[in-house]
């Protein structure tokens, strides 16, 4: 047992911060956990006015074992707090030229499905997921467990760079456009980096261990929303005795000597420190140690433009999850990476929970979201914020769903410069550096800072990545290091 009297502070009540302090106070320290919004989540967040409750950030899970794990770890099973459901299919697939497409949850009848459309690309679809799955089975060894050393020599990293797979190492887009004939399934497979805020044309093809995950763990929800995982955390932190600061910000972290000392409030309140567990964005973190902040906007990965829409009745024959794609993918990712603007043609995801606790009876909460650029220098004025809602709706128009907007009783949208004040986060990003290029996928910000001596960071946008499961994965190796270094 660690001394009760080691004093950690974690920044940051987000999924990453929740799982830290809970963590943490397992092992025995005492922990405060500040975050600068009132309510517990950070980006999974929830929203809800007449009767209506949208989740506002993550609205499925993949990897449901890492939550598990984490439950467990602490003594508690997971379904003495959460209701998980596994959904099938996984997703229903709606192209610009009208043709609809569902994956089913079962991976034999998803190949039925690929044959009647291509037969060809049975075999790719196989390739693809033996790839990912490869690159699971490696990253669960090295990558997904430890934090990265300093390059080179660096154990997970060689072990992945050394795959003996050549397509493992090519441009993810190159590969799939490769492996499979069909422009369709082509566009399926090109989504999968945007989970973590990252642009097809410009990832390297080890990211196809996010297909291979979706298949292999399945799509997860829990009863009454996904803000529900994050309610569990705040509550079984709160009955273990953590310190919940809501409403703080915290503006400094004092690391006189090379070591952290005090966390310094925007109240003007101090807190001493042996351990900070750091959970915001990497981005933000220099300026809490009196350095200049640093976000260039080629860097930052995508953010979202998420409209939420109370509708007084259910629209009929809709999945869960639904993807309404643009014409054009590629000018699409031109727009969000090289033009730096909200698509002129979005791809629209609609997420459509079947939960009466989120609804009044017979209605519907429904939640729309784009893809949009993450860069600090855009504006989102009331013009632009207009322009990318109607941009949506009109993609949801052209494809059959029509008149959503006039229809809705409620109607709330969270764009980027929302997001970029509400998270702390440049641009509004939500992971956030991308993942362009196999250096930046692999090598983020480390959960060891190093220096100040006692500093780690946990969350999406350090190591291994974002996502609710890999934010959880960041967790445990960040408070396993603080373990570590006291002797544990
Ligand atoms: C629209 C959207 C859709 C998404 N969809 C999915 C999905 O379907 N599935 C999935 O797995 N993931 C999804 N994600 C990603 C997922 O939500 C995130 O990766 C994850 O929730 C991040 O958790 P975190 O703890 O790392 O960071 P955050 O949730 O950002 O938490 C960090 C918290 O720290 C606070 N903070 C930062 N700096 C300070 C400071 N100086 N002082 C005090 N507080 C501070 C922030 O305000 C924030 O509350 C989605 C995210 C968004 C926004």
């Amino acid at each position: 047992m660690v001394s009760g009297q080691t004093r950690a502070v974690v920044i940051g009540a987000g999924v990453g911060g929740l799982a830290s302090a809970l963590r943490l106070r397992h092992a025995g320290l005492r922990v405060t956990l500040c975050d600068n919004h009132a309510a517990p989540g950070g980006k999974m967040g929830r929203w809800c006015a007449a009767g209506y409750c949208f989740d506002t950030g993550p609205t499925l899970l993949t990897m449901p074992h890492v939550l598990r794990r984490l439950f467990a770890d602490l003594g508690e099973p997971m379904e003495a707090h959460l209701e998980m459901r596994r959904l099938d299919p996984h997703a229903q697939y709606v192209f610009a030229d009208g043709t609809q497409l569902t994956v089913p949850a079962d991976w034999e009848e998803w190949l039925q499905t690929v044959r009647r459309m291509e037969p060809h690309d049975v075999d790719g679809v196989e390739r693809l997921r033996e790839v990912g799955r490869k690159i699971y089975r490696l990253a669960s060894q090295t990558f997904f467990r430890r934090h990265p050393l300093v390059p080179p020599g660096l154990p997970p990293l060689a072990a992945l760079r050394h795959l003996p797979l050549r397509d493992a190492w090519g441009n993810y887009a190159r590969v799939v456009q490769r492996r499979l004939r069909h422009p369709h399934l082509q566009r399926i497979y090109l989504r999968y980096p945007t989970y973590v805020g990252s642009s097809p044309y410009r990832c390297p093809a080890t990211l196809l261990v996010i297909p291979f995950l979706e298949h292999e763990t399945g799509v997860w929800f829990p009863r009454g929303g996904m803000y529900r995982i994050a309610q569990a955390l705040a509550q079984l932190a709160a009955r273990m005795g953590v310190e919940l600061r809501p409403g703080r910000r915290v503006v400094a972290i004092d690391h006189s000597g090379g070591r952290v000392r005090t966390v310094h409030l925007h109240d003007g309140t101090t807190l001493a420190a042996d351990v900070v567990v750091y959970t915001g964005d990497s981005a933000m973190l220099p300026a809490l140690l009196g350095a200049p902040t640093q976000a260039p906007a080629e860097r930052r990965s995508l953010s979202g433009v998420v409209v939420l829409l109370g509708l007084a009745e259910k629209i009929e024959g809709f999945h869960q999850h639904s993807v309404f794609f643009s014409a054009d993918y590629r000018e699409e990712f031109d727009d969000l990476f090289v033009r730096r603007r909200f698509p002129r043609d979005p791809t629209v995801y609609v997420h459509a929970p079947d939960d009466p606790e989120l609804a009044p009876p017979g209605g519907q909460a429904l939640y729309l979201m784009a893809n949009a650029p993450g860069d600090p220098g855009l504006r989102w004025d009331d013009r632009t914020v207009e322009e990318a809602v109607g941009a949506i709706l009109e993609r949801l128009e052209r494809s059959g769903l029509r008149a959503l907007g006039q229809r809705a009783a409620l109607t709330e949208v969270w764009h980027p410069g929302r997001m970029a004040v509400r998270f702390l986060a440049p641009g509004g990003s939500i992971y956030g550096d991308n993942s362009h290029g196999w250096r930046r996928a692999f090598l983020r910000p480390a959960n060891r800072a190093g220096r100040p001596r006692g500093l780690y960071c946990a969350g999406g946008s350090f190591h291994p990545g974002g996502g609710v499961p890999m934010v959880l994965l960041s967790a445990e190796i960040a408070v396993r290091l603080v373990l570590e270094d006291l002797g544990r």
